[in-house]
């Protein structure tokens, strides 16, 4: 079995990967690593956060490692949250605040279309690979269900009448941004070591 370092401390991010994981695969949090800090995500695109971070656990520990970069793209907003979704109500990524923030900037808006899109950085012996998912949908007018994370209770994505915040870690994975990106991720892997 494979062990990777997931360069994260969001559990639910955690809980959704291992979701999709099979055997073959085990991942750790950095907590379970012992690795215990918070990386900054100081750019203004998914891509170059999620090097950020996987490079700064591998250069700390020398193991193969994956970070995971997620942002909320609107449409009407000019793909704002983006990169800075977990800040955009001010630096302590409150979804609450987040989302109300968001709900009031759509206000008179009818365009509601959004993705969630989801970048993986894999750092593999030292050379980095990256794997890109999204999940299109629109911004619901109201808060729905109590499960997920972040914008979950506003999010319907295409396909479905419910928001995230509606659906058990399941429906969800069948959607979602991070379930298609982690399925690249685990297609690579499998090839790679054959
Ligand atoms: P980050 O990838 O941890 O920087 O997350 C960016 C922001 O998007 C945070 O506010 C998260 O709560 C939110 N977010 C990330 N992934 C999801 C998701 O799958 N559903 C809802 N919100 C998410």
């Amino acid at each position: 079995m494979q062990t990777l370092i997931f360069a994260t401390n969001n559990k639910n991010k955690v809980e959704e990967i291992r979701a999709v994981l099979n055997d073959e695969f085990e991942i750790k949090s950095l907590q379970e690593a012992g690795i215990n800090i918070d990386i900054p995500e100081p750019y203004d695109t998914l891509e170059e956060n999620a090097t950020e971070k996987s490079t700064c656990i591998y250069q700390l520990k020398r193991q193969d490692c994956f970070s995971e970069d997620t942002g909320l793209e609107v449409a009407a907003l000019n793909g704002a949250p983006g990169a800075k979704s977990a800040r955009y109500a001010g630096e302590e990524g409150d979804s609450q605040k987040n989302i109300h923030k968001l709900l009031t900037n759509l206000i008179g808006i009818e365009n509601r279309a959004a993705q969630f899109k989801t970048v993986i950085s894999l750092m593999l012996e030292g050379k980095e690979y990256q794997f890109k998912g999204i999940c299109k949908g629109t911004i619901a007018h109201e808060i729905k269900g109590k499960s997920g994370f972040g914008y979950d209770p506003v999010f319907i994505p295409e396909g479905s009448h419910l928001h995230f915040g509606e659906m058990t870690l399941d429906e969800k994975n069948k959607y979602s941004h991070r379930k298609k990106a982690t399925a690249l991720l685990i297609k690579f892997l499998k090839e790679y070591h054959g």
